[in-house]
């Protein structure tokens, strides 16, 4: 396996890092599409089984395709560890539960994709595990909620659809002095403008779903930690309730690895732009576009993100309807849920995403029946503003 080598620079690991080339020597990486691996005789299987060699045994504990892809992702995060998931939310539901039991407590941020807080604010309490949502931004929040028995702090950065962001190395200080774990769900920023273990989170997750396929076509995720976690906490777990990633997904991973930085940064410079146009037009009200001098916590945003995102929330002055009018306006741009697609995506939030949140709640994010989350794709600058300044034109 081509290691990690940590003086390349992180375009040349996402090409090169965790290759693993059969006898063939194939250019490209692999996919070994089996679910199980042949053994030479009975005594190499019970060597095997034992943990005495360390080949593969089965592809819901381990294949060579998906630990290709988690290497490769080790390398960018720097990362000692990880294990890949059939979606994002099979990451976040494993990083979460292999490590609480009844009688924990986990402080997590509002402002979460909306399955994370349906198991935050659902799912972990019938486990009899105790959950206290706040308002992430507040820095005096995480104290706050903080109890004897909080075991995980769990948050996002920039947060879904409004963009906010959240101090990491405030909550990875207040968590070290309550002995917490912080686990971190980093999709909006992606790996290439955040390093959260840099600033010492201690938990990384991803749905690869989004940038890192970043062509719209498997679902995927991946956890991130140190080594001494994932084989105490997290193996077993992973190993007996089978969230595993398929090697044909890890296979369509690694390609997108190939080519993430390249799409981050240009989906990224055409946001920019997208995001200043929006800013000027008189049919809105509002653009939250982190890198821009008046997003909320511009001074936080250079201390944790080295680039700005591809994605965009802006309020239309028109409410719901000036929103509705605008999208259905649209000629380039798709009407869709996903994020971080190469194809340029736009949401409304309040009736597609945060619809099952009430309207109080919605409040609270931030989120009212003008705001549109707008994921920003590879197509040229000029047609996206074109798009949206002849939808505009129609709707306001
Ligand atoms: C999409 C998303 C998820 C869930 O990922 P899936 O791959 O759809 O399961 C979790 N967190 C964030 C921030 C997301 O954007």
């Amino acid at each position: 396996m081509t290691k990690n080598k940590t003086h390349w620079g992180p375009a040349t690991q996402m090409v090169h890092s965790g290759s693993l080339r059969s006898q063939y020597g194939e250019t490209s990486e692999a996919m070994f599409l089996t679910q199980g691996f042949v053994y030479d005789s009975a005594e190499a299987a019970e060597a095997r089984f034992k943990g005495e060699d360390d080949g593969y045994v089965y592809s819901r504990y381990a294949n060579p395709t998906v630990a290709m892809f988690e290497e490769r992702m080790c390398a960018l995060e720097g990362a000692e560890a990880a294990k890949a998931t059939a979606s994002g939310m099979a990451a976040v539901s494993a990083a979460l539960l292999c490590q609480l039991q009844a009688g924990d407590h986990v402080v997590a941020a509002r402002a979460l994709f909306g399955s994370c807080r349906w198991i935050v604010e659902k799912l972990l309490p019938t486990y009899g595990i105790e959950t206290t949502l706040i308002d992430g931004t507040d820095p005096n929040a995480w104290e706050k909620a903080s109890r004897p028995n909080t075991k995980v702090f769990f948050f996002e950065s920039p947060t879904n659809p409004t963009l906010e962001v959240i101090d990491i190395a405030h909550v990875v200080s207040v968590a070290r002095s309550c002995g917490a774990k912080v686990v971190l769900d980093n999709v909006f920023a992606t790996p290439i403008f955040q390093k959260p273990m840099e600033l010492g989170v201690d938990i990384v997750v991803y749905s690869t779903t989004k940038h890192i396929d970043g062509q719209g076509r498997c679902l995927g995720g991946v956890i991130l930690a140190d080594q001494e976690w994932v084989d105490e906490k997290l193996y077993d777990f992973y190993r007996h309730t089978g969230p595993s990633m398929s090697p044909f997904n890890a296979w369509v991973m690694l390609k997108g690895l190939e080519t993430l930085p390249l799409r981050v940064r240009e989906q990224t410079r055409n946001a920019a732009a997208i995001a200043d146009f929006l800013a000027e037009h008189k049919g809105i009200k509002k653009v939250v576009y982190p890198g821009r001098a008046d997003h909320p916590q511009a001074n936080i945003i250079p201390k944790q993100m080295s680039g700005g995102s591809t994605l965009i929330c802006f309020e239309m002055k028109g409410g719901k309807q000036a929103a509705f009018a605008m999208e259905n306006a649209l000629e380039i741009i798709k009407l869709s849920n996903n994020l971080g697609d190469s194809k340029s995506l736009i949401t409304h939030p309040a009736t597609t995403t945060h619809k099952n949140l009430s309207e109080e709640d919605r409040a609270e994010l931030g989120i009212n029946e003008g705001t549109v989350r707008f994921s920003v794709g590879l197509e040229d600058t000029k047609d996206l503003i074109g798009d949206l300044e002849q939808a505009l034109s129609k709707a306001v």
